[in-house]
């Protein structure tokens, strides 16, 4: 996934890279403010179509109001009728995903794979936050993204390419198979499935062995299906080293922070994996490639 002069605003639009990421900022800030609904709404089963409204007044939020992180600063954070304070939380989620929707377009480029990646990673913004607000990660989001990464992964190669997948693109693979393109970037999917969800349902079940407690949902798993499909088992496997690695540092500051020591405190770990698949997404590949370089 590499992101060449062939891809950028100047080459595909004819207009300045600067117009172009200012665009991409905007809409990665109402994106944002539409996973503020998502991540509000989805786990309280609230629907997500009627406007917003103040949650304490119930008073209707004026359309000009709704501007993605200046609505917010015009109100001065409160609310216009009732003068509840609004959580600063919602500008952060509409700025975090501009700015992850800047990094996306800038790593991968305007080629036909981006809007899969920005669904991809508008899905897993959402999960973070519902997980860390409930510590779940809900089927009416991991399972569709389950489905819309396998129908990626097998239309991609025959409209496109399967040069966006960089689990098939070595020529060993190729050869190896000789299947048609389509049917090799399915299995491939179905490997990377395996190697994020499988590994994460071993940990679980390893741990419910010795320790006696669930220590992660099924929300994990699934979500690591999804990841593991899109990203392929390299990038899968770093998400999972990326995601314990911040796990256990948070962790272990939040537990040394606590006054009484709890070792069976409940870590939300799609939070961290949900990061760790950002990041393998964005530079994956150019990490894996400096590593080898460096230790192989
Ligand atoms: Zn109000």
């Amino acid at each position: 996934m590499d992101h060449t002069s062939t891809s950028s605003f100047e080459a595909v639009l004819g207009i300045p890279e600067f117009v172009g990421y200012v665009f991409v900022f905007m809409i990665g800030a109402c994106i944002g403010s539409f996973l503020n609904v998502v991540i509000y709404r989805v786990p309280n089963e609230v629907s997500l179509l009627p406007g917003s409204a103040c949650p304490n007044c119930k008073a209707h939020i004026r359309f000009y109001h709704n501007i993605p992180v200046f609505g917010w600063l015009m109100l001065g954070g409160k609310c216009s009728s009732c003068r509840q304070p609004i959580t600063w939380r919602y500008p952060a989620v509409e700025l975090l995903t501009a700015v992850v929707f800047l990094l996306t377009v800038s790593q991968l480029g305007l080629t036909p794979f981006l809007p899969v990646a920005l669904v991809f990673v508008s899905a897993m913004l959402a999960l973070i936050f519902i997980d860390c607000d409930h510590m779940i990660l809900p089927n009416v989001i991991t399972y569709p993204l389950f489905i819309f990464v396998l129908a990626v992964r097998i239309i991609f190669p025959i409209v496109f390419t399967n040069s966006y997948f960089s689990d098939i693109t070595s020529p060993a693979t190729v050869h190896l198979f000789g299947y048609p393109p389509w049917l090799m970037s399915l299995i491939a999917a179905l490997f990377g499935a395996i190697v994020g969800g499988g590994s994460l349902w071993l940990v679980g079940a390893i741990w419910k062995l010795l320790r006696g407690v669930d220590a992660m949902g099924f929300g994990d798993v699934k979500m690591m299906f999804a990841v593991g499909a899109l990203l392929g088992w390299r990038l899968t496997i770093l998400t999972i080293f990326l995601g314990a690695f911040t796990g256990a540092v948070i962790g272990s500051v939040v537990v040394m922070r606590q006054k009484e020591k709890d070792f069976q405190t409940q870590i939300p770990f799609g939070i961290f994996l949900g990061i760790g698949s950002i990041v393998s997404l964005l530079f994956g590949d150019r990490m894996i490639g400096w590593y080898l370089d460096r230790f192989m």
